[in-house]
């Protein structure tokens, strides 16, 4: 918050004028970083819970800048929602991702993974989207049905007869769809019954709370159920431990990611596992 808490009257602060700064100096840097490729993409490994069976990966961006290092999304997504950015950079996280998943396809052929990229809302209200991954797919000659996205609730709240076209377009070219961070929006069972999703992913929240909170345990069985009437995938996210994954696993719940089992990896790590993987 900008404005102290017992502190009403005052309106401007010195604070306040440097994290406005900061912001500003953030916001140039972001759009210098997109075009010095500053920015890159790391890879999460999911799972299937029965068998440890790799699935596919979330493509998750990173900011490597020159002086502080790497800079998680959290820093600056945000902020390229609000100024627009996030239009080119989510088409350079597409881009990149399809295109190295496509390098994964022909250097190991066996593969058979899916590519999930998240798309805020700023992106799916443009009606360009639809053009963006479809030319993405092109050209960079991945298999549509080997691409999910991943939307969250209230980028379909904001504007819900858009999400919709724009969702529907994308159905109809076999993309996969994910309801990202499910359970933490609003709304979220009356769009869901109409929209063309095929996954629910399960927010870490409640995964996170499985050990200590019995409700959210029934959470995650009645979000299982939900899924399973309406013959949804569902991923748990961020599983940290073997108790995590063991309650899950005995929810019946397919499919997880996290910690638990890996980090975002970058490209290298990520080559190496599935060379790795590839070989058992
Ligand atoms: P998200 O889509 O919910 O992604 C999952 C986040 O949880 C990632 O954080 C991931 O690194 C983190 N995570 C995975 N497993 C675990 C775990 O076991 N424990 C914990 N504590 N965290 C775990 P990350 O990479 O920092 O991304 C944060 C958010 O930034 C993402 O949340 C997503 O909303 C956004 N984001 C990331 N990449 C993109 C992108 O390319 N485009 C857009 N529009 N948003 C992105
Ligand atoms: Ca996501
Ligand atoms: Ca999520
Ligand atoms: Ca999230």
């Amino acid at each position: 918050a900008k404005v102290a808490g017992g502190n009403r009257y005052v309106i401007f602060q010195p604070e306040m004028h440097a994290t406005l700064r900061e912001r500003m100096q953030l916001e140039n840097s972001l759009y210098q970083a997109l075009e010095k490729q500053e920015l890159c993409v790391y890879y999460q490994p999911i799972y299937s819970l029965n068998n440890n069976q790799l699935k596919g990966f979330e493509a998750l961006i990173r900011w490597q800048h020159p002086v502080e290092g790497l800079i998680r999304p959290d820093k600056f997504i945000p902020i390229a929602e609000e100024t627009g950015l996030i239009i080119p950079i989510g088409a350079y996280v597409l881009w990149h991702a399809c295109q190295q998943m496509q390098q994964w396809y022909e250097q190991f052929p066996d593969l058979n993974l899916v590519l999930s990229v998240n798309v805020s809302a700023r992106q799916l209200s443009q009606p360009h989207l639809v053009d963006t991954v479809f030319e993405t797919l092109t050209r960079t000659g991945l298999a549509p049905e080997k691409l999910q996205l991943e939307i969250t609730e209230t980028t379909v709240v904001e504007n819900p007869d858009a999400a919709m076209q724009t969702l529907l377009k994308l159905k109809q070219q076999q993309i996969r769809l994910a309801m990202d961070d499910f359970g933490t929006g609003y709304s979220s069972l009356g769009y869901l019954s109409r929209l063309p999703i095929d996954v629910l992913k399960i927010d870490r929240c409640f995964v996170k709370d499985i050990e200590h909170n019995e409700n959210s345990l029934e959470i995650i069985r009645a979000i299982l159920g939900i899924a399973q009437g309406l013959r949804l995938t569902v991923v748990a996210e961020g599983i940290e431990t073997e108790f995590q994954a063991q309650q899950l696993r005995e929810l019946g719940c397919p499919v997880g990611q996290g910690y638990y089992f890996s980090v975002p990896l970058d490209v290298a790590a990520t080559t190496q596992l599935i060379r790795d993987y590839s070989e058992v």
